[in-house]
């Protein structure tokens, strides 16, 4: 048995395509993501880790490659050139096995494999994915059911426009010399589609009007940030007759009387339900209150967990405003990949010769640092307190960066590290943040407090009392 399992690397949304030699360029597949194991068996998982060889006969001719060989790639059958998704959910709910194999041969899946993690049962996700594509084109021979994803350097707008064209959802753009970071949704991936999607938990539905009195109005939807539910909106249009009577029997089996989500409109009005339904929901762009705007159901997600469907997905690149500010041609500072690895949390106190000396105070924050620039510099003793004027997300890479900002340029002077550490979350709300220093100079409890009457990026600092 093998003991290693990959969770996929995931893409952030783009703003929109774009054209660049840092990047390549594949077409994004609508199917299954699933990462294949070859050892003396053949195991296929999904994004939770789900075996499903034995829904996809077909892929069994993986076993011809080399023992020790990790793939990813997606799943997807093709319906007169386009993928066709619910094909493969209805494959999913298939439990006999001579319907597996009627369907496997009536409509066979593709895999169409783009990353290779492992060969000869070594990793290799830490080389560049230029390395990555030669190992695998070396590693797989391809079949009428196992293909390699093409991929183009550069020309991003024209590709998305070609694969829009052709019926698809969109493409994926990979940042060139970028390692594979499982588990992460990085900014090294960025998909770029026409419609913007997520994956969403039902937590309720309100009752229906007129034709729709019968079923349901809308969908109430949420998604997780860490444990906690947040409510992003309701969806009642994109439903098919077919889909608003099987929602009313799916609905039955998870009524419970509680109300976990908190900030839904007139919740009188509304029927929970357990948040165990995964619906993909089609939008426009996300309000500043953090609801969808324009959401249209697209399809049930049955392949997907409550638990992956996160926040992360709508939120905007992080460090969006950091890049616009910069030049990375000339300046030495890091572009960042927009997301860190989350499993430890640094802080960063950097001395900055600018126009102005001042300390950027910066706290690694969902996947970012947090910024505050102090004109006076942190203190270093309870009871003073400082002024800390809340600047742009920076990315996690700048907290290592020292260096000369050239003059004109946005900051232009000397950055040195003036302490650095790890530290620990107390409180982090929109008001308050409290935190536990362990640097070389700082040590210990310090608190953020937004200083309303000054202006709306103030804060007030200061260390706690022992
Ligand atoms: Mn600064």
């Amino acid at each position: 048995m093998r003991s290693r399992s990959y969770r996929p690397m995931l893409a952030v949304d783009a703003e929109g395509p774009f054209s660049s030699d840092d990047w390549t360029f594949e077409v994004k597949w609508d199917g299954i993501r699933a990462i294949s194991y070859v050892d003396r068996e053949v195991s296929v998982r999904t994004r939770n880790d789900n075996e499903v060889i034995g829904k996809f006969p077909e892929l069994a001719t993986l076993s011809d490659l080399a023992p020790g060989t990790v793939l990813d790639g997606e799943i997807v059958t093709m319906d007169r050139g386009r993928p066709d998704i619910q094909q493969l959910f209805e494959r999913l709910q298939k439990v006999r096995s001579i319907d597996l194999e009627y369907i496997s041969r009536q409509s066979p899946v593709t895999y169409v494999v783009f990353d290779i993690l492992e060969v000869s049962g070594k990793t290799v996700i830490d080389l560049p994915i230029e390395e990555r594509r030669k190992i695998l084109a070396g590693a797989v021979k391809e079949g009428p059911n196992v293909v390699i994803a093409r991929f183009v350097p550069g020309r991003g707008e024209d590709y998305y426009k070609a694969a829009v064209a052709a019926g698809l959802e969109g493409i994926m753009a990979k940042k060139n010399g970028s390692r594979y970071e499982p588990g992460v949704r990085s900014g090294n991936w960025q998909k770029i589609k026409e419609v913007k999607t997520c994956d969403c938990v039902v937590f309720g539905y309100t009752g229906g009007n007129g034709r729709r009195s019968g079923s349901f109005g809308a969908l109430i939807l949420g998604l997780f940030d860490n444990e906690n539910p947040v409510y992003i909106g309701k969806a009642g249009t994109g439903f098919s007759d077919a889909d608003l009577e099987k929602f009313s029997t799916l609905f039955s089996d998870l009524e419970t009387g509680a109300s976990p989500l908190p900030g839904v409109e007139r919740p009188d009005e509304v029927t929970w339900l357990r948040p165990e339904m995964v619906v993909e929901i089609g939008y426009h762009s996300v309000t500043k209150e953090g609801r969808l705007r324009m959401p249209r159901f697209i399809r049930v997600r049955s392949d997907k967990s409550p638990e992956e469907s996160t926040i992360a997905q709508i939120r905007p690149e992080p460090i969006h405003e950091y890049r616009e500010k910069r030049d990375f041609r000339v300046t030495p500072e890091p572009p960042g990949s927009g997301t860190g690895s989350g499993t430890k949390r640094i802080f960063v106190v950097q001395e900055h010769h600018a126009r102005r000396l001042h300390y950027d105070l910066r706290l690694e924050h969902e996947g970012v640092l947090k910024s505050w620039a102090v004109p006076k510099g942190v203190p270093e003793e309870p009871g003073e307190k400082r002024l800390a004027v809340e600047t742009e997300d920076h990315p996690i890479e700048y907290g290592s960066f020292e260096g000369t900002i050239p003059a004109g340029e946005y900051g232009a002077g000397t950055v040195s590290i003036w302490d650095k550490g790890l530290y620990e979350v107390m409180e982090w709300t929109e008001k308050t943040i409290e935190v536990v220093l362990a640097g070389k100079r700082l040590k210990g409890r310090y608190v953020l407090v937004r200083f309303r009457r000054a202006g709306m990026n103030q804060w007030l600092l200061f260390k706690a009392p022992e």
